[in-house]
């Protein structure tokens, strides 16, 4: 019997990416990629021929039936997603848990991860923090997941594309107030990689300042409330309270 290995890749410096992942990725029989078209060009820089396997989120169930029964006939697979660490807000979560309960080990190797290497620098406490992956596009339903978080006191991390990044943050404005602490980490490990921190309607003023600062992948901090401030808590619970009543 085989086994599936978790392989993190990049999240945008091509330099990250560890002797171990590359070892497994060209000795395994198979590799389970989100896109494989674009896990190619990976592969290829590093000269790794092991052959490519599609595993999305539209095919994911029947996927996984398919790579358990290979893995069972003794194939060794990685599973791999476009950037970071598969399963964090990417496809894998049903595969790993169908190989759990058919009884294939599956080892996880460590590796790049957006939400953890923004908040390693972000500046915000990192004793506790929720990680919260994509906020819902729906407005309802984004303002009531923002809303969980008037009394949160870890740090909130979260992803956000670049179309929805400055409504998010006026989102923020509005259901937390202007005045909560938040940090934006964009581009990480590229180029033009940025940490942008300060109040709510300070860095909604930045991403309005120009278009370019609109640009890029984004991961985006939320700081916890300070819970013995109790100025802080009677407000947000005002708030709170207001926001409860328009819910359904
Ligand atoms: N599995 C990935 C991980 O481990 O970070 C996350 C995949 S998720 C589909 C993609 C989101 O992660 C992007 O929309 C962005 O919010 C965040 N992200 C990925 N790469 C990033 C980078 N280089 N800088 C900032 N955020 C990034």
């Amino acid at each position: 019997i085989g086994k599936l290995y978790i392989v993190p890749t990049p999240i945008g410096n091509l330099a990250d990416i560890s002797h171990r992942a590359l070892a497994i990725l060209a000795e395994v029989d198979l590799i389970a990629a989100e896109d494989t078209r674009h896990s190619l060009k990976l592969l290829q820089h590093y000269d790794i021929q092991t052959r490519l396997i599609s595993l999305h989120d539209h095919n994911e169930a029947q996927r996984a039936l398919e790579l358990i029964n290979k893995i069972q006939q003794g194939l060794n697979v990685a599973l791999i997603s476009d950037a970071g660490t598969p399963l964090i807000s990417d496809p894998g979560y049903g595969l790993v848990n169908q190989c759990r309960a058919a009884n294939i080990t599956v080892i996880p190797l460590p590796g790049p991860c957006a939400a953890t290497t923004a908040l390693c620098a972000a500046g915000l406490p990192t004793d506790r923090f929720r990680f919260e992956g994509f906020l819902p596009v729906k407005m309802q339903a984004k303002h009531q997941a923002l809303a969980t978080l008037l009394l949160e006191s870890a740090t909130s991390v979260f992803y956000e594309s670049p179309r929805r990044i400055a409504q998010t943050v006026a989102d923020i404005v509005e259901v937390l107030g202007a005045e909560r602490e938040i940090v934006l980490a964009k581009e990480l490990t590229k180029t033009f990689e940025t940490f942008y921190s300060g109040t709510a309607a300070d860095c909604h003023t930045w991403l309005e300042a120009d278009p370019n600062h609109q640009r890029g992948e984004f991961v985006l901090m939320i700081s916890g409330v300070k819970v013995n401030q109790s100025e802080v808590s009677s407000e947000a619970m005002a708030l709170l309270t207001l926001l409860m009543k328009e819910l359904p």
